[in-house]
């Protein structure tokens, strides 16, 4: 599939869960893909089963300059950076009292300010490519208060101010920015936080929704398809917040 062709991007936080379901599918449809995360291993064994088409490239998103080492590396390797995905998020479920304050800091720093400072080092290099799109994951964490997440929720509501700001101030250099806002997704970081069945009983659709049904929405907004949209947040949440 060539929807992608021609087209490079870089994933934050993709060597697994979402982010490396984003991968495997810009890969699939004809992107050239860096993957960047904590997770050297898993991200090297995901780039051998993609084949040339994907690199690696070590990043933590709260250094500015790792985003700046993986924007280069970017470059370097396919010539140029069109799509950023700035997936790679931590959650640390306390309720409110018992939240320590480095926790919760922790979870601005990387959900936040990871995403700023992704956004600030890729600009110029979507600009030199003549423009491009980035699509920020936050969660329906950023749309409404969810007991249990107070540091998550506060850093995935920051995201959407950050997306509308930065659509509006880099829209003119053909950058468009979106927020992507999932609800409970089966991934990795919900295996390990589990969530009782109840959990999504009351949606309009009553289940968990899978990887592709939120990589299908982050493609789009990544593609020319979206052409028109900045600046927007879409939900893929099965009605969660409906
Ligand atoms: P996951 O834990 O399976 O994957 C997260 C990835 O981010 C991991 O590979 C991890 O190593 C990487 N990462 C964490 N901290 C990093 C850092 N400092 N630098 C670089 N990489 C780092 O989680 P997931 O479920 O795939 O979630 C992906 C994104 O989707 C996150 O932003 C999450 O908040 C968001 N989200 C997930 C759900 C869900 O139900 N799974 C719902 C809403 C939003």
């Amino acid at each position: 599939m060539t929807r992608f062709a021609g087209k490079v991007a870089l994933v934050s936080g993709g060597a697994r869960g979402l982010g490396a379901n984003h991968a495997r599918a810009l890969v699939a449809q004809g992107a050239q893909v860096v993957i960047g995360d904590l997770l050297d291993q898993e991200g090297k064994a995901l780039v051998e089963e993609l084949g040339p088409a994907a690199r690696f490239c070590h990043l933590d998103v709260t250094s500015e300059d790792g985003w700046v080492a993986a924007v280069e590396f970017t470059e370097q390797s396919f010539g140029s950076l069109s799509v950023l995905v700035n997936n790679a998020g931590i959650v640390l479920l306390e309720r409110f009292m018992d939240t320590e304050p480095a926790a919760f800091r922790q979870q601005l720093d990387v959900n936040l300010v990871g995403m700023f400072l992704g956004i600030r080092a890729a600009a110029p290099a979507l600009r030199r490519a003549g423009g491009g799109s980035v699509v920020n994951v936050s969660s329906i964490a950023g749309l409404a208060g969810l007991p249990g997440f107070a540091g998550y929720s506060a850093s995935k509501w920051g995201v959407r101010g950050l997306t509308k700001t930065a659509a509006i101030e880099l829209g003119g250099s053909g950058i468009r920015i979106n927020s992507v806002h999932p609800g409970f997704i089966r991934t990795p970081m919900t295996a390990e936080a589990p969530l009782p069945p109840e959990a999504v009983g009351y949606q309009p659709i009553p289940r968990f929704g899978e990887m592709d049904e939120v990589t299908s929405v982050v493609l789009f907004l990544a593609s020319e398809e979206a052409s028109y949209v900045t600046g927007a947040e879409y939900t893929v949440d099965g009605g969660a917040t409906a």
